[in-house]
């Protein structure tokens, strides 16, 4: 994997990535920056990536995978992604500041646009004004929680729950108080306490999970 632009957001991506046991190539314009996080990424390169013939010194067309991380330098981040299309590279995943740099990311081509202050902003909300403990949307109208199993759903088999034809909600995941998670059947009893992971429309997960 090559990621473009060791900021934040790059940085603690390229850093999960090699936890879970990927290579990474991190490139970024600013020297101590790479300077102080190279001993963390597998390889570390400074360079301008707005210049094609660099980025092809770096054999990063040549990757399947490509971050570019770089978000307030607008212009750069639109070159940037500009090249990678040029080069083909399969796979390009990149970073937005504001709705307009999104769409001029995805109208370019770039395969994955990813808004992360926005998308972290929206998730939260929903931890902020309810009693969820964790949201992902997964669209406009689809959603998965994290929340604690409401008294509605708890002391009975899910399936005699009818969680799911009464809420509009399927649990898909249970984990005990200092358990671990498992998956849920229609055999599987709640008990208070329990936290579950739920998913559905988005308005029928919300009500669910400020049942309790
Ligand atoms: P964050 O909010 O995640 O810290 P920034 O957009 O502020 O993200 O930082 C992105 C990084 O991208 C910065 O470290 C910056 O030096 C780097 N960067 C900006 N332009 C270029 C470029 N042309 N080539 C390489 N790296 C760049």
């Amino acid at each position: 994997m090559a990621v473009i632009g060791l900021g934040r957001f790059g940085m603690s991506l390229a850093g999960e990535l090699m936890r879970t046991g990927w290579e990474v190539l991190g490139v970024d314009a600013d020297e101590q920056l790479v300077q102080r996080h190279s001993d963390a990424l597998t390889h570390a390169a400074v360079a301008d990536c707005t210049d094609h013939e660099v980025l092809r010194q770096l054999g990063i067309p040549d990757f399947h995978n490509v971050v570019v991380a770089i978000g307030s330098a607008v212009e750069a981040s639109i070159l940037v992604t500009s090249h990678l299309l040029d080069d083909e590279v399969p796979n390009i995943w990149a970073k937005a500041i504001s709705h307009q740099h999104g769409r001029i990311l995805e109208r370019l081509g770039a395969h994955h646009v990813v808004q992360p202050e926005h998308e972290m902003g929206e998730r939260v909300a929903h931890l902020v004004a309810g009693r969820m403990l964790d949201f992902i949307p997964f669209d406009e109208h689809y959603a998965l929680a994290k929340t604690l199993a409401p008294p509605t759903a708890t002391g009975r088999p899910l399936g005699a729950t009818a969680v799911r034809s009464r809420h509009g909600v399927t649990v898909v995941g249970v984990k005990r108080p200092g358990g671990h998670f498992t998956y849920a059947t229609a055999e599987t009893v709640l008990e208070p306490g329990d936290v579950i992971i739920v998913t559905g429309e988005t308005s029928a997960v919300e009500a669910f999970a400020n049942l309790g």
